[in-house]
């Protein structure tokens, strides 16, 4: 059951409203702002919020972190790895900072939720300005307010998690393609994620408010729309996600796409939604985790390997062409070599597209790093190089059956590798290499596909849509 979530009220919209243009009579406020983003998507598009927010408070997006008066971190803490590398760059500003007394550090996010971490960083780190958790990335504007007003430090982590912000302003990353958040947080509690404690538990968004907003997507000519939550498809409890994928289906946004979906809440519904949909993409990330019951127990996915199993056979018999990927963690708190194995197998049995794949990090707090039995890290690095060889036999059998199958690529620019090449996504989220120009970025092109390498596919232009 979800949580009622509390939406923000007009009288505290109006009171951010208020606090972006009070800010712009600010004297000596910052006027260029650069913001780091670590994580996966939700922190991307939470850094499209934060950069609405000060745009309209009078500031202007600078590439070059060392010419900007503000810059913000947008922290993730899922790994042990994401939060080394923000500390270290935080510990690079201050040296900034001793040159540019001016400069503003903020540090924000999912690190800064976590009470270990806040208490951590405010005692080692004097020098960061402004630090705010992720239940009040919404206040941005009064909490710089209050920084310029009271000039020493601000400090806003705060415990409530069931807030849903509508109505700040967003300013997204490119035209052509833009994430749409349709839920927050998670009630899964999977025994190794911080996740559940660092974003809340599960609330969503009013579907009214969700296709109002692409409808305006739809309007301004975006082309694909990426749907947003840590657990999507459990978006109104599990129930109504096959409701608002079919609903936004029929706005007539070529493209759609979601992520992160939970094997637990792939319905028969929603599998039919994908199958009789005309814009939804043909690719769905399943993550897996593991390919053994006894770790997937331990993990407390809700789901065992044959049900995976089963649900990705029926999803592949209506959706004979979709796409899977998937996430797996090695290493996991007592994983034998051969409840390992089973996650290799496992690779081959689903036939992956592609796989993100990761050795266990434990977090604090969770149930799993209390687990005594913790894999040597050689072992895990080990284990890992096995499974990355598996699902790079899986990726090049899936991209040599494309061999000469037509795909509808949107193009997001020209290839890094040579200037006479642009490169985009297929429907089926596969890197997909073609003759090209800047005009074509931003638009459809159906693509002929006459070539495989590790990670893309290569191809002639057929048509343009
Ligand atoms: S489903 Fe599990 S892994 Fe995913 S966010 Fe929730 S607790 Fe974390």
């Amino acid at each position: 059951m979800q949580k009622e979530p509390i939406f923000l009220s007009q009288k505290e919209l109006d009171e951010q409203i208020w606090a972006m243009a009070a800010f712009q009579a600010v004297e000596d406020r910052p006027r260029s702002f650069h913001i780091v983003t670590y994580g996966c998507q939700m922190n991307a598009h939470d850094s499209e919020k934060l950069s609405g927010m000060l745009v309209r408070m009078g500031m202007a997006e600078t590439e070059d972190r060392r010419h900007a008066d503000l810059v913000i971190f947008n922290t993730c803490c899922v790994r042990e790895n994401a939060e080394r590398r923000a500390l270290g760059n935080v510990i690079w500003l201050k040296q900034l900072k001793n040159e540019k007394p001016n400069l503003l550090i903020a540090v924000c996010g999912c690190m800064i939720q976590q009470p270990h971490m806040a208490e951590r960083i405010l005692k080692q780190y004097p020098f960061i300005d402004l630090a705010f958790g992720t239940h009040n990335l919404y206040r941005l504007a009064s909490l710089l307010l209050e920084l310029a007003d009271k000039k020493h430090r601000v400090i806003s982590v705060s415990p409530e998690e069931n807030m849903i912000a509508e109505g700040l302003p967003v300013k997204r990353l490119n035209d052509y393609k833009a994430y749409v958040t349709v839920m927050y947080g998670c009630d899964n509690f999977c025994t190794y994620c911080i996740v559940p404690f660092v974003r809340g538990r599960e609330r969503s968004r009013r579907m009214e408010d969700i296709l109002r907003e692409a409808e305006k997507l739809q309007k301004s000519g975006v082309q694909e729309i990426m749907l947003l939550g840590q657990n999507v498809n459990s978006y109104g409890g599990g129930k109504d996600f096959p409701k608002l994928l079919k609903a936004l289906d029929g706005i007539g946004i070529p493209r759609i796409r979601f992520m992160t979906s939970h094997p637990k809440d792939l319905s028969d519904e929603l599998i039919g939604v994908m199958a009789s949909g005309k814009n939804i993409c043909n690719n769905l990330h399943l993550p897996v985790q593991s390919g053994s019951n006894a770790v997937l127990k331990a993990m407390n996915r809700g789901y065992t390997r044959e049900q995976y199993m089963e649900r990705v056979q029926a999803l592949r018999s209506v959706v004979p062409d979709i796409g899977i990927t998937s996430d797996f963690i090695v290493g996991f708190p007592g994983e034998t070599e051969e409840q390992f194995m089973d996650s290799v197998s496992l690779v081959d049995a689903v036939g992956y597209d592609a796989a993100f794949t990761f050795i266990y990090s434990p977090r604090v707090g969770t149930a799993a790093a209390k687990l005594k039995a913790q894999v040597p890290a050689e072992v895990s690095a080990e284990r890992i190089r096995r499974l990355i060889q598996a699902v790079e036999q899986s990726t090049a059998r899936v991209h040599q059956s494309l061999i000469g199958s037509t795909e509808q690529v949107l193009v997001e620019g020209v290839s890094k590798r040579s200037r006479t090449m642009v490169s985009g996504k297929g429907r089926r989220n596969i890197t997909v290499t073609f003759a090209g120009d800047t005009r074509d970025t931003g638009k459809l092109i159906q693509v002929k596909i006459n070539a495989a390498a590790a990670n893309t596919l290569r191809g002639e232009r057929v048509t343009t849509e």
